[in-house]
């Protein structure tokens, strides 16, 4: 059975410094939840947390709706994947998938089902007698998530565990792991600093930043309704560009950018004065005459489509991606273009609090 993970404004402190300043988190049941923001930012500590492995200074972690904070790590129910595998040297990939079942006194023909059926989940079956110096990265950290997950965790925790594949591993390595949580339906909590490995995997997804949460959400909200800059410029490429907003009337606001060009936007609240203009590179499109003035500085082909850099008149780079059917449709270096933005769904920040004024 997996457990809900609940996060209740928890605290940790190294000394003087606070590395989680009370941060509250909802994981339901089989959810796959990703920690994802920059190095120093406190995943792995809150992570550490959940394992048992860091005590906890303020606030309460609980599996449903009992209290662990005091709970011993091997007491937890959990199994946890780390960045290095951490497997034994000296066992072979059976022995170390059986590892925690004969921790358990599992009796000796189940541990021999019960590995065998883990290893052919992971595929590597074949590979029972070998040891570890004998397996490729991507098989060692198999045998790492087989040995995590054989022993049916209520909770599977994840520190960066692909981190030391290399990029094409990487990928194929996260499908494996997200179908096999989809499969066993184990709550699972991921540590990330990879953005797109944090979209392609996750079902909800925290960002973090200096020990603070700064958004949960789906991949999709997290990319399309950034709540504040940080995040808008974390997940994704975002073109930040100042503008001033003015209320036409109730609920319409129009968007002055520099040149004078403006558009009207919805905002969720009233508002007036500086802000910040967050559209994303195909959030922007070229117009033959209307729009922000600029030249194309460099052009990029990239299949199916190009990725331009723009130098706005007041020397501000903007990058903008076209969608386009061949290199011969492509915008010359040099040209002199206006950009023109997908106004219902480009964002606005306050210039002050940087958080969203547009959802
Ligand atoms: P990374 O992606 O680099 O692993 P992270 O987001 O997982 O980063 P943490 O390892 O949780 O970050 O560290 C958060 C902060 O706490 C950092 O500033 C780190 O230097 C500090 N920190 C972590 N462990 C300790 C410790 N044992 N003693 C003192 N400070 C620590």
């Amino acid at each position: 059975m997996s457990h809900a993970v609940v996060i209740k404004n928890a605290v940790k402190k190294y000394g003087d410094f606070v590395a989680l300043k009370g941060a509250s988190l909802n994981i339901e049941p089989g959810q796959f939840f990703t920690l994802l923001g920059p190095s120093g930012c406190g995943k792995t500590t809150l992570l550490r947390m959940i394992a048992g492995f860091n005590t906890v200074d303020g606030g309460e972690i609980c599996f449903d709706e009992k209290v662990i904070n005091d709970l011993m790590a091997h007491k937890r129910d959990i199994g946890m994947v780390f960045q290095n595998y951490a497997i034994f040297p000296h066992l072979n990939v059976g022995e170390n998938v059986a590892y925690g079942l004969k921790a358990r006194r599992v009796s000796a023909k189940e541990i021999d089902e019960r590995v065998d059926k883990a290893l052919e989940l992971v595929k590597i079956l074949p590979l029972k007698n070998r040891k570890p110096n004998e397996l490729s990265g991507g098989q060692q950290q198999r045998v790492a998530l087989a040995r995590a997950f054989v022993i049916e965790p209520s909770v599977l925790l994840m520190d960066e565990p692909l981190s030391n594949l290399d990029a094409k591993l990487r990928v194929q390595m996260r499908t494996v792991i997200k179908k096999l949580q989809r499969q066993l339906d184990i709550t699972t909590v991921y540590v990330t600093h990879d953005q797109e490995e944090a979209l392609a995997i996750s079902d909800v997804i925290a960002v973090m930043k200096d020990g603070e949460i700064m958004q949960v959400g789906s991949p999709e909200t997290i990319y399309k309704q950034p709540q504040n800059k940080f995040v808008a410029g974390f997940i994704g490429i975002s073109n930040f560009l100042p503008c001033t907003v003015e209320q036409v009337r109730e609920g319409e606001h129009r968007i002055v950018l520099a040149d004078g060009f403006s558009f009207t936007r919805r905002l969720r609240k009233e508002y007036a004065g500086e802000a910040i203009l967050s559209a994303r590179p195909e959030q922007i499109k070229f117009h033959p005459s209307e729009g922000l003035r600029g030249r194309i500085v460099f052009s990029t082909f990239l299949g199916d489509f190009v990725e331009y850099e723009v130098e706005l008149t007041d020397g501000q780079l903007v990058q903008v991606n076209e969608y386009t059917k061949d290199s011969s449709s492509v915008i010359p270096e040099g040209a002199e273009v206006f950009l023109n933005f997908d106004s219902s769904v480009v964002g606005i920040y306050d210039s002050q609090s940087e958080e969203a004024l547009t959802w």
